[in-house]
């Protein structure tokens, strides 16, 4: 059985699936080895039929090897996706549909959507961590915010209206891991409990002064509130550096590579960048390895197949 690790380049990669028949056997190894597990019931040990599909003694279903990942009902070869993916996870910026579509030579729609399903690899680990010094901070997402002149944008918000932009709230381990979601809006009510979600009981918490962060002043965490309103430098350990760091990135990335990027995809978006930030220390074929494990295992999100 080839490993994963021998393809350290797109080179090495195309050269070696030159057909769907090689990628497929390559799928079913690194999916399953030797035992063939239904993706319907879970029944382990399915035959292998004469087609190359698999038949599950349990349920009676047949399958392929593509049913339950993200190349389920694809018409596009798979060394096509699998180049996709190599070319995502090591642009470190993200990579755009135009170019993606220039790359594997399909359409920009079709690069469209594999970025989407791949985007969909990136889901966030909720039972991740975060302990000791976490920097906790809220970004707001717009479309066409960002072109507006000065005097246009919405008065009297500093920064924090939603009429127009979608809030982002953002956890940041200082040399650990983030952890970033949309949020409906950025109320003590709401932020409090994703704290709690992710946040170690007894961590030190650096924000700014903003009201929504009240609660954590008599809460299991202590509270180092910086104030950014007296427009202070930073003062020894108070500071949200690393958050603020990891929205410019963001908005860096939904700006300047995919230009405009709507509400409702916007956790995607958020999603990627917290995987690149989360991954930074790792090559870019580790990077790959980890996003092809993922295209393989089961979905844990409903919403992955909606996009098409
Ligand atoms: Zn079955």
């Amino acid at each position: 059985m080839i490993g994963l690790e021998k393809f350290d380049n797109l080179i090495s990669l195309i050269t070696y699936f030159k057909d769907n028949a090689t990628c497929k056997q390559f799928l079913k190894e690194q999916r399953w080895g030797d035992d063939v597990v239904c993706p319907y019931c879970g029944h382990h040990h399915c035959y292998s039929r004469s087609n190359g599909q698999f038949r599950c003694p349990n349920c009676l279903n047949n399958f392929s090897v593509l049913v339950g990942t993200i190349f389920e009902n694809t018409k596009i070869a798979l060394v096509k996706w699998f180049s996709a993916m190599y070319l995502i996870s090591s642009h470190k910026k993200g990579i755009s549909s135009h170019q993606l579509a220039r790359d594997i030579n399909v359409t920009q729609k079709t690069a469209w959507h594999i970025l989407h399903k791949v985007r969909s690899l990136y889901s966030q680990d909720d039972s991740l961590e975060l302990s000791e010094d976490v920097e906790c901070d809220e970004a707001y997402i717009g479309g066409n915010e960002k072109n507006k002149h000065e005097s246009k944008k919405t008065e009297g918000t500093q920064g924090r209206s939603l009429k127009t932009k979608t809030p982002v709230f953002g956890m940041a381990q200082r040399n650990g891991n983030i952890v970033a979601m949309k949020t409906q809006d950025t109320k003590g009510r709401t932020l409090m409990p994703i704290i709690r979600q992710f946040v170690k009981e007894g961590s030190r918490i650096y924000t700014d002064e903003y009201i929504g962060y009240n609660s954590l002043v008599e809460s299991e965490y202590s509270h180092a509130v910086v104030n950014h309103g007296a427009k202070q430098f930073v003062d020894g350990d108070k500071h949200t550096n690393t958050i603020e760091g990891f929205w410019a990135q963001l908005k860096r990335a939904i700006f300047g590579i995919y230009h405009f990027v709507s509400a409702k995809y916007l956790q995607r978006y958020v999603d990627e960048a917290v995987f690149r930030y989360n991954s930074r220390e790792q090559s870019e074929s580790e990077r790959f390895r980890m996003m092809f494990k993922r295209s393989i295992g089961i979905f844990r999100y409903a919403d992955v197949k909606n996009v098409g």
